[in-house]
């Protein structure tokens, strides 16, 4: 299910699910620092139980010793333990069920901001395999099913489970041989749901799956409704809908029927147990062998430890979802993570000198990217990757990045590894502009800050007005202070691709790394922020990627990617001079590679 590389994809449905026990012990990590609570509350539950037990004795007291001689001392005696003794387990009843509140949330929030965390660190693959439903299903499905599991936790649960075992001890006290029948229950209800639960686990996580799955393709119609409604997809869309809910309706029945099955079973074997217990106790009364007071308590109590095995029978058929639940978070929080810096990794001075690729290569699942590629880019200089779609040229921003590290071969800046430094001493020197850039959701002015938080405004409105973006955002009614969020579809891609450029300019960055960030843009727009670019970047050290040539030929040098190899490299009059590819792509059409 998880492969080395981070792998996510979902497991098929003959998975196995996480046991009870495996279960209790990957909760047990979360709880571990909550131990003393835990504790605290374990023994208001004790407290709450021990009264549970004492109804049954003073009920035998009662009957055999007050009631039956008119003891009225005696009886207001028992009355007032009886009193103080609702009262306090009352008390400790609220209290716990306040306390178990705050715990139990805090442990949810504790896996949540775990799963945040490792969101953040999954690898650039992991993301690039994995759908957004499939991720989101986990804060959403899996995390909820473990919530409720810990919701109920403990008056389905651990109560019961104490209840049970306290009551089965007194049931021996009370009469051993009326117990031993009685025991029965216990393998019973314990042995009996868990085999029918084997068969429902792998259909409760086939449910969370198809859940998933169902999920998958909403959320793919909400991404691509305009594409389906200008080619008129929705029946088609429909029909895989279709298909998803049927599987998921499916295996929604399965699993319901077979939770509903394991009740069933245990409800049985009780009612026939209570029914053999109380002839064999009305046996024993009638031979003299037993006081009517313990033949009522025993009945009483006998109740009690069966319903609370039920209780916790049921219990144990609610924790399916959240086994399942449990598994999938697992599993994610153990994928592969993105690059981790190695420990003492040094602190990366200033650029200063130059970038160099070193015989680098690359593959993405074995399939090569980027081969031998070795190149150097100089401080302050102005250079452009070029090449058609898919000759590796993202690769190489991604690596420069460190999304990836190379197979083979090293990149270093100023003669430094990459690999071998903190990353974070790296990046904070890039500013980069990708061809998709999204904006978050705060003002146009937070949004431009985003890279260095304490930029002040003058800074932002600078960077802002290098991009060319200054006078549109100052026509806008609430200026800077415009939510992007609300501007949606107001802001054109050209503009948006200036906030991103503003953003990363001011970083004022030692690299500006542009990833075809003005590709999607027509000429016009291009060309003028191109020239924005050049001004914005004297002193600083730019790289373009392109597969657009029109927007390079002032560029200090060029390097022409083909098919994961650096192809040609030089100035553009070099280039056209050596009458190689790029000489070719540019007689056929000086703007485009496409
Ligand atoms: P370019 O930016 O030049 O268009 P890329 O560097 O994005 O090219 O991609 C180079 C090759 O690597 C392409 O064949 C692409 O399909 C493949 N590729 C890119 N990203 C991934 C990924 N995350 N997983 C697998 N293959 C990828
Ligand atoms: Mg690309």
């Amino acid at each position: 299910m998880i492969a080395d590389d981070g792998n996510l994809e979902p497991a098929g449905d003959e998975h196995t699910t996480f046991s009870t026990g495996e279960f209790f012990r990957r909760l047990g990590v979360y709880f571990f620092p909550h131990k003393g609570k835990v504790a605290l509350i374990l023994l208001a539950c004790s407290l709450e139980t021990g009264f549970y037990w004492i109804v049954p004795l003073a009920f035998r007291h009662l009957i055999d010793n007050t009631l039956a001689v008119a003891d009225r001392r005696g009886l207001i005696q028992v009355l007032s333990v009886l009193c103080v003794g609702s009262v306090v387990a009352s008390a400790a009843s609220l209290w716990r069920g306040r306390y178990w509140a705050r715990v139990e949330s805090q442990v949810v929030s504790d896996i949540r901001f775990r799963l945040y965390h490792q969101l953040q660190r999954l690898s650039v693959s992991s993301y690039a395999k994995t759908s957004t439903g499939e991720l989101l299903s986990r804060f959403s499905n899996d995390l909820s099913s473990v919530a409720t599991a810990l919701t109920m936790g403990v008056v389905w649960g651990a109560l019961p489970a104490l209840d049970c075992i306290l009551g089965t001890a007194i049931l021996a006290v009370l009469d051993w041989r009326l117990a031993c029948l009685a025991a029965l229950v216990w393998p019973w209800c314990l042995l009996v749901p868990p085999r029918i639960a084997r068969r429902a686990a792998p259909t409760a996580y086939a449910r969370k799956q198809r859940e998933a799955e169902m999920l998958e393709v909403v959320q793919e119609q909400i991404a691509t409704q305009s594409v389906v409604r200008a080619y008129g997809l929705a029946r088609l869309r429909m029909v895989r809908f279709f298909h998803a809910d049927a599987r998921l309706f499916e295996a929604s029945v399965r699993s319901a029927f077979l939770t509903a099955f394991m009740d069933q079973a245990s409800m049985s074997g009780i009612l026939l147990l209570q029914v053999l217990t109380l002839a064999l106790g009305a046996w024993l009364a009638f031979a003299g062998d037993m006081t009517i007071g313990t033949l009522a308590a025993f009945q009483a109590l006998f109740l009690g430890v069966s319903t609370s095995l039920l209780y916790f029978t049921q219990y144990l058929r609610s924790l399916l979802p959240a086994r399942a639940g449990m598994q999938r978070i697992e599993e994610f929080l153990a994928a592969g993570g993105a690059i981790d810096d190695p420990p003492g990794a040094g602190t990366l001075s200033p650029f200063s000198h130059d970038i160099a690729f070193e015989h680098v290569s690359f593959a993405y699942d074995g399939a090569p990217v980027l081969r031998d590629v070795s190149l150097t880019i100089r401080r302050g200089s102005n250079v452009a990757i070029v090449g058609p779609s898919g000759s590796g040229k993202s690769t190489i921003v991604s690596l420069l990045l460190r999304f990836h590290d190379p197979a083979s071969g090293t990149i270093r800046v100023d003669g430094v590894d990459l690999k071998t430094v903190a990353q974070e001493s790296w990046r904070s020197q890039l500013g980069v502009v990708f061809q998709e850039n999204l904006l978050f959701r705060a003002s146009l002015a937070e949004n431009i800050r985003m890279g260095r938080p304490d930029a002040p405004d003058a800074e932002v409105e600078e960077a802002a007005r290098l991009a060319g973006i200054d006078d549109v955002i100052r026509r806008l009614p609430e200026g800077y202070r415009t939510a992007a969020g609300e501007l949606g579809g107001r802001l054109s891609g050209g503009e948006r691709q200036r906030i991103a450029l503003a953003r990363a300019l001011a970083l004022q960055p030692q690299v500006l790394l542009l990833d075809e960030a003005t590709s999607a843009l027509d000429p016009q727009t291009e060309a003028e922020i191109n020239v924005t670019l050049r001004r914005a970047a004297a002193g600083r050290t730019v790289i373009s990627v392109t597969h657009r040539l029109g927007s390079v030929a002032h560029c200090d040098h060029i390097f022409v990617m083909d098919r994961g190899r650096l192809a040609e490299q030089g100035t553009h009059e070099q280039l056209i001079g050596a009458g190689g590819i790029y000489a070719g792509l540019w007689r056929s059409d000086p703007r485009s590679l496409d």
